[in-house]
């Protein structure tokens, strides 16, 4: 295996120093000095190990990076400032690319040549009139980059989301992160900018809400979904545990709580991550309103909440259910 720099005569300066992660024996031929050391030693590492996993992570200064390879499996790249990612993996199945082209701002390039790639995590900015993800039809699950539900500086980061969303049709599992900013005061209500979700059967929804009332947009999502049977709910929480300030405008977002959404295919529901708060409490209780024939619910506490507070919000949990939903609740017996 060799690390194997590109570039035929004529191309920019950029172009000769692009970057080839072959699987093909070129020994001999040095293409490795034009590298940073910190990339180099990462991409050595994991090449070196010659399985069918590559993991690059927290690298810097590449600008243009192509990986091409008969073997690989499952691939990891979080390349801070990367310009240009091409890959080409015909045995690739598993793909995740975090923070390539985020920190740069810069318009995100790619080319996935990965036919068998069965997931796609892209945490970061996409653009479909440059990011060429070619024929995926094996592709089970989908993360695409975090929406901001209040924002006004969210205008590159919710068309990522939003592009890379409506650029599949049918997917059985899409994990999605809705993420609220501490101060939302002066920003705006994002979700009606998501009008569609693609066909689904698994929804994964992270919800950072940093203490704020997370219930309309997870109602928004969940309404253009309502199709699926199984949700994990995983109630995230920013670095810092925050409170919603008082006259915070989360709060007028309610006509969620009294609209009507029927959620009956919905079969399991897990719920991780639980701290007992009146946000997380009206939103479960709604959850056994709209599920009408949920057979499991599975709630799993933060670790911040103790054995003795469990047990009393267990019960509290308890107390919504339906008789026919089997309640399971994690880290305590009730
Ligand atoms: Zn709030």
């Amino acid at each position: 295996m060799d690390l194997g720099g590109g570039g035929g005569g004529g191309e920019s300066e950029s172009e000769a120093n692009r970057t080839k992660l072959s699987s093909d024996d070129t020994a001999g031929k040095d293409y490795l000095s034009a590298l940073p050391d910190d990339a180099l030693v990462v991409i050595l590492l994991n090449l070196s190990t010659r399985d069918a996993r590559l993991t690059v992570r927290d690298a810097h200064g590449l600008d243009n990076l192509a990986i091409h390879s008969n073997s690989l499996q499952k691939m990891e790249l979080n390349v801070h400032g990367l310009r240009q990612l091409t890959i080409v993996a015909p045995a690739l199945e598993d793909l995740n690319v975090k923070f390539c082209f985020y920190y740069s701002r810069s318009q995100p390039v790619a080319s996935i040549t990965a036919p068998q790639l069965g997931t796609l995590m892209w945490s970061d900015l996409y653009d479909p009139s440059s990011v060429h993800l070619g024929k995926m039809e094996h592709l089970r699950l989908l993360k695409p980059f975090v929406f901001i539900v209040y924002g006004n500086d969210s205008v590159t980061l919710n068309p990522s989301c939003l592009s890379l969303l409506w650029r599949f049709k049918v997917i059985e599992h899409l994990t999605l992160t809705l993420f609220y900013q501490q101060n939302i005061n002066n920003n705006q209500y994002m979700m009606e900018d998501m009008t569609m979700l693609l066909d689904i059967t698994i929804l994964h929804l992270n919800v950072i809400a940093s203490g704020h009332c997370f219930g309309a947009s997870s109602f928004h999502v969940l309404k253009l979904c309502s199709g699926i049977r199984r949700l994990m709910l995983m109630l995230a929480e920013a670095e810092e545990q925050t409170t919603c300030p008082p006259g915070c405008i989360c709060i007028q977002q309610q006509n969620w709580e009294t609209e009507h959404l029927l959620l009956n295919r919905l079969k399991e529901v897990e719920i991780d991550q639980f701290r007992g708060s009146e946000h997380e409490f009206t939103f479960v209780k709604q959850l056994f309103v709209w599920a009408t024939t949920l057979e499991k619910m599975t709630v799993t506490f933060d670790d911040s909440i103790t054995e003795s507070v469990a047990m009393e919000l267990g019960q509290v949990l308890q107390s919504f259910s339906r008789q026919e939903t089997r309640m399971e609740i994690a880290r305590v017996r009730i």
